[in-house]
């Protein structure tokens, strides 16, 4: 990695994005952005008060309008557009994403970036496919048709794991559809929100379009979530703040978009393949150090394999490489902050007193002992109604559990409160097929876990939100939809005027 852009320099102006300008927040509180590899301050910022919300949601009124009123083709010109500044602009987004995350850079390379990169291509598409009910005679006596139009101002709040993603995922269907976005990044991890707006600016995107606040959240996040002048509010993150936005956002009556917790079930029946459900399980549960809404938190596996897998995983999680975040031969980087690490630690610590720490269930010494670092952790023999097979731990941990039939497989994988996402693993088509129909989740693989594709709709079921990132599904939550409805009769008595005035019609 050569890339060693300064990032105090690139943020001199100010952490806060609005009507097309870097300017410092006005809460009169610093916010410092640490690196978890290493303990030390990378950027200090003044984060967004409520003045700095009113202001960019002031800008993002004045800005919907003319993107609003701009045609299909224009917006997905500008996306198109967009997406060419982010692909040139790959390296110094992998380069900070990791940095003030922790992120390996083998995942921010090859996974963040591109993936923005192919979901701003993606939108830039569909903005020139809206889809509604053709237009039609269906009374008889009118032609109806549908319009699908903007909702106004979004107001996004987005979580710390996946900056870059997050700010994608919110901004680009709200502002291919015509709607104008004030963004509301974790205050922590601000840097890639940040470079995101403004490559948008530099690919012509009308300054106030996109606005990014970095605040915390009681202040600056429901200022947002209440605002008048937002028409609707997006929110990626716990399920406990989740809860607390949909307060403030339904007391206000907006439209409403929750993408909260998961808890991933892993369901490997008797007849899969091992070695792929091994692998699968090692990378589903690590990915992002298993920070990540789907990542495979809970494995049952029917008892045949049971032992088998729980050795192959153990075997498999000390291979990984835990280092440098900017190493490419670093596997896994740190969690996102040492708080974090000492939470992660503590559900381990809990279980130790009634299930099995196969392996991991500590954070590494030497030279990575000032970062906050934690090892891959296998937990077996946990029961289902523990605390660490029932809650979002949002670590390096996996629990694994055994099962016997395919009815309790099955019933194991539903029995969370969430709903985000489930894999299950085996060969039979009548299993998988099974799974697919039975498990109550926003999103089922099979023989795998995690991929997501621009194109295909995520998110969740139950406790894990509503509403859909990503694909043409998104379109639902940014836009409303209007019937409008044109009498074909010309005639002044209509017939349904009779409910009215009876005989004398
Ligand atoms: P969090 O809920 O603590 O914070 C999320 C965002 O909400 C942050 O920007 C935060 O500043 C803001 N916030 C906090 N309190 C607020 C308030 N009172 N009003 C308004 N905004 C407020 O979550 P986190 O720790 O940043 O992220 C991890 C969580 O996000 C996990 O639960 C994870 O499952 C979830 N997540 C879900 C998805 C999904 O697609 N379903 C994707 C990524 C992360």
């Amino acid at each position: 990695m050569t890339n060693r852009f300064q990032v105090r320099d690139r943020f001199a102006d100010g952490a806060q994005f609005i009507a097309g300008r870097l300017r410092p927040g006005t809460s009169g509180r610093a916010h410092a952005v640490v690196n978890p590899a290493t303990g030390e301050e990378i950027h200090s910022y003044e984060l967004a008060g409520t003045a700095d919300v009113d202001a960019a949601v002031a800008a993002a009124r004045t800005a919907f309008p003319g993107w609003a009123g701009a045609t299909p083709a224009a917006r997905s010109d500008a996306l198109h557009r967009f997406a060419a500044v982010l692909s040139r602009q790959a390296e110094d987004l992998a380069y900070a994403e990791s940095l003030q995350c922790g992120k390996p850079i083998r995942l921010t390379t090859e996974f963040d970036v591109p993936g923005t990169v192919d979901n701003t291509a993606f939108f830039a598409g569909a903005a020139r496919h809206l889809d509604g009910v053709s237009a039609g005679e269906y009374s008889g006596d009118h032609t109806s048709y549908v319009r699908r139009e903007p909702i106004g101002v979004v107001g996004s709040i987005a979580p710390w794991n996946y900056p870059l993603q997050m700010a994608a995922w919110k901004i680009l269907p709200a502002v291919a559809a015509g709607n104008t976005i004030v963004l509301k990044p974790a205050e922590i991890t601000p840097l890639t929100s940040l470079m995101f707006a403004r490559a948008a600016q530099e690919a012509g995107i009308p300054d106030g379009v996109i606005n990014v606040v970095s605040g915390a959240g009681p202040d600056a996040g429901e200022r947002l979530v209440g605002h008048p002048d937002v028409a609707m509010t997006s929110f990626t993150g716990s399920t406990a703040v989740g809860r607390r936005v949909a307060g403030i956002a339904t007391a206000t009556v907006k439209r409403l978009h929750l993408e909260l917790g998961g808890k991933a079930p892993f369901l490997v029946f008797d007849d899969a393949d091992l070695e792929a459900a091994v692998h699968g399980a090692v990378a589903g549960a690590l990915i992002n150090g298993g920070q990540d809404c789907t990542a495979a938190t809970r494995a049952y596996v029917q008892r045949p394999l049971y032992e088998a897998f729980v050795a192959g995983v153990a075997g498999l999680m000390e291979t990984v490489r835990l280092g440098d975040p900017l190493d490419p031969a670093t596997d896994l980087g740190p969690l996102i902050s040492h708080t974090h690490r000492d939470r992660v630690a503590g559900f381990v610590d809990r279980a130790r007193a009634h299930a099995r720490v196969v392996t991991g269930g500590e954070a590494p010494g030497g030279d990575l002992k000032a970062g906050a670092y934690y090892r891959p952790t296998l937990v077996a023999d946990a029961a289902q109604d523990s605390e660490i097979v029932q809650s979002e731990i949002f670590g390096p941990v996996l629990a694994v559990l055994p099962f016997d039939s395919d009815d309790e497989g099955i019933d194991l994988a539903n029995d969370t409160p969430y709903g985000l996402a489930a894999s299950a693993w085996s060969r039979d088509v009548y299993r998988t097929g099974r799974a697919t129909r039975e498990i109550r989740a926003g999103c089922v693989w099979i023989n795998d876990h995690i991929p997501i594709i621009s194109e295909m709709p995520h998110g969740g079921y139950r406790a894990s939100g509503f509403g859909k990132d990503m694909s043409q599904y998104s379109f639902e939550e940014y836009t409303q939809v209007k019937h409008v409805m044109y009498d074909n009769t010309a005639v002044a008595r209509k017939d349904w005027h009779r409910t009215i005035f009876g005989d004398r019609c």
